[in-house]
């Protein structure tokens, strides 16, 4: 029998194991339950996989994500693996097939949706054979805290106590506060299960928050820069998303649209679209991307802030899955607070809580967005303060993020903040940033006539610093500690006890401000592969693959991911032992495709050494 190396490279490719996914290969293999919190694209599938492929009997995977299913069955499939999935998407005829298959013990790994737990003829087909593992995806759905709770998620529980028998039970999510790791340890009835946590890191991922004056013009310029690469722009609103998609249309990128509203069949085939790579750039809500592993993403745009660091982080790690450079934008302005305020304020109540539970919901919500907000106005590196976030120690400097590229001057703005901090005060702390931020720089509108604020002795006291300066210190501020917003719907600001030092002159403040950024800064340090290799080469490798996707009809990384191709343009291989270097290049795939792929290695390298 294979031992789990050999199954790494034989049926995936891939010479070595990542950080963590051994450790919970070896503790399945050992028999023992796991409960495993990785990053998205950190390769949670395999640590379910591997195993999978060396017991004698089935592997179950529970997972909420019908278009993902079909995805890595499509994956194991050309890997040589027998799997198979059970959703309703099948058909009856297809539906029918799968069981009495299940029933024959003819699959290795089968993908169900939780729903089917509690069917019976699926029970009936289990009752025949060998369940060693029930992997359970997305497991952070069986919590009422997650951020998606699933009712169905609470079949599983009963389905193993149906079984008679306890298969191994390995857990597997993205994102887990302590609270929720206890509710999947509980709720799955978890035995004492190896429990790990690996970094949040994703070092090829460089970070940018900026706050544009137009953003799409800035969207126009980032999309400059990834001209030959695929990305996606997430909007928070529909509309938006309609309006940018029509907008890239109009200036002929190859662009598609996804959002709830669109019909079944649209959102379908724009999906398609976009993985089968036949259009370049997807704007969607956060509709879009749950269960799409489509590893070739250069780069993630948000046009809107979203809700939570929760969120933004999953969002923004749809790039860069093979481990190519990528990056990930957001584009911030004060208006995407408001809209998430009005969000929170206006979500459909969680039936299942009672009202108590849910007002904890929505205080919660509030406070993660004001992580978000502070993360969008950050000065200081920003991936330390998203592994911050996560509960894990970084350098306070990555070199790879907006802020850590950009250089500072450090400006003491004790007096700017003294001014800020009297308005607050003098005004009653009755309101919020704009309202401060008109009454200092002696802004004349209605609601600064309607309650006599001209008057006021702070009014206008700001009026030659502009409206982004003067709230990047209130921000600062905030942040800082030196104020506090109270109050949700209509938050003010209020000055805090540490502000007195400040106000009495005892403490004087200091502040990093960006010098205006020049886009060639944060262009330079591109330490991308796929400048040193050889595109011409990289072209005609893809259009191959294209070729067999095509002809396949699955999406072209399912074939092998542009990580595979680029190593290949490196190691240049031109024999078989060679090939199977090549990351990504497993005993199946080579059996399928290696032979025309080093056809063209082959002629490519002789042609070059004829010139
Ligand atoms: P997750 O489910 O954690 O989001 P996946 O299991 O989909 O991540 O894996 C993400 C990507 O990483 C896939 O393209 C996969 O082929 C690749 N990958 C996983 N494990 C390894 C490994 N040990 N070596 C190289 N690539 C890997
Ligand atoms: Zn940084």
């Amino acid at each position: 029998m294979l031992d789990k190396n050999a199954v790494l490279k034989q049926y995936f490719g891939h010479s070595a194991f990542r950080a963590g996914q051994e450790q919970v290969v070896d503790a399945i293999l050992q028999g023992q339950d796991a409960l495993c919190v990785m990053p998205t694209g950190a390769g949670k599938s395999l640590c379910y996989q591997v195993p999978a492929l060396m017991f004698d009997g089935i592997t179950l995977v529970v997972s909420p994500l019908v278009s993902l299913m079909k995805d890595q069955v499509n994956a194991l499939t050309q890997n040589g693996v027998k799997a198979a999935y059970l959703n309703s998407s099948l058909t009856f005829g297809q539906y029918a097939m799968v069981i009495s298959n299940i029933r024959r013990g003819a699959y290795k790994i089968l993908y169900v949706a939780p729903e089917r737990l509690a069917v019976a003829d699926f029970l009936d087909a289990c009752s025949g054979i060998k369940i060693d593992l029930l992997a359970i995806d997305e497991a952070h759905c069986i919590s009422h805290w997650g951020q998606d709770f699933r009712p169905s998620y609470l079949n599983i529980a009963d389905f193993v106590d149906l079984l008679g028998y306890r298969p191994i039970i390995a857990a597997f999510t993205a994102t887990a506060t302590a609270e929720v790791k206890d509710d999947i340890e509980y709720s799955l009835k978890l035995k004492a299960p190896f429990r790990i946590t690996t970094g949040f890191d994703r070092p090829n991922l460089r970070f940018e928050a900026i706050r544009p004056k137009n953003k799409f013009d800035e969207l126009l310029r980032i999309l400059k820069q990834h001209t030959e690469e695929v990305g996606i722009i997430y909007c928070s609103t529909r509309k938006t998303v309609e309006a940018v998609g029509e907008k890239l249309n109009e200036l002929g990128f190859s662009v598609t649209i996804y959002h709830a509203g669109l019909e079944d069949a649209v959102r379908k085939q724009n999906q398609e679209d976009f993985v089968y790579d036949r259009k370049h750039i997807m704007v969607a809500t956060n509709a879009f991307g749950m269960g799409i592993d489509k590893s070739n993403v250069s780069y993630v745009i948000h046009y809107n802030m979203p809700k939570d660091i929760e969120s933004y982080y999953q969002e923004a790690g749809r790039a860069g899955r093979d481990g190519s450079y990528a990056v990930c934008t957001l584009l911030y302005s004060a208006r995407d607070v408001r809209t998430n305020q009005f969000l929170i304020e206006h979500s459909e109540p969680n039936p299942a809580l009672t009202v108590a539970q849910q007002e904890v919901l929505r205080a919660r919500d509030y406070e993660r967005l004001k992580k978000m907000t502070f993360y969008s106005t950050a000065i200081t590196c920003l991936r330390s303060f998203i592994l911050d976030y996560f509960g894990e120690k970084a350098p306070n400097y990555c070199g790879n993020c907006s802020n850590c590229l950009s250089q500072f001057t450090e400006v003491d703005i004790t007096v700017d903040a003294q001014k800020i901090l009297s308005c607050i005060k003098r005004t009653g702390e009755r309101f919020g940033k704009k309202m401060i931020c008109d009454i200092l720089r002696g802004s004349m509108n209605e609601r600064i006539m309607k309650f006599r604020l001209a008057g006021q002795t702070t009014y206008g006291l700001m009026r030659d610093r502009s409206v982004a300066q003067v709230r990047d210190m209130i921000d600062y501020l905030e942040f800082e500690g030196y104020i506090e917003t109270r109050g949700n719907e209509y938050p003010t600001l209020a000055v805090t006890q540490k502000a007195n030092a400040v106000l009495f002159g005892q403490e004087q403040l200091v502040m990093k401000q960006a010098k205006p950024k020049a886009p060639a800064v944060l262009k330079v340090k591109k330490g991308n592969i796929k400048e040193t290799v050889d595109r011409s080469l990289l072209a005609e490798l893809k259009a191959l693959r294209r070729k067999i996707a095509d002809s396949k009809g699955v999406p072209a990384y399912v074939v092998f991911s542009d990580a595979t191709l680029v190593d290949m343009c490196q190691k240049h291989p031109t024999t078989v032992e060679e090939l199977l270097d090549v990351s990504g290049v497993g005993r199946v795939k080579l059996e399928l495709y290696g032979e025309i792929f080093l056809q063209i290695l082959r002629t490519y390298d002789r042609t070059e050494k004829e010139s």
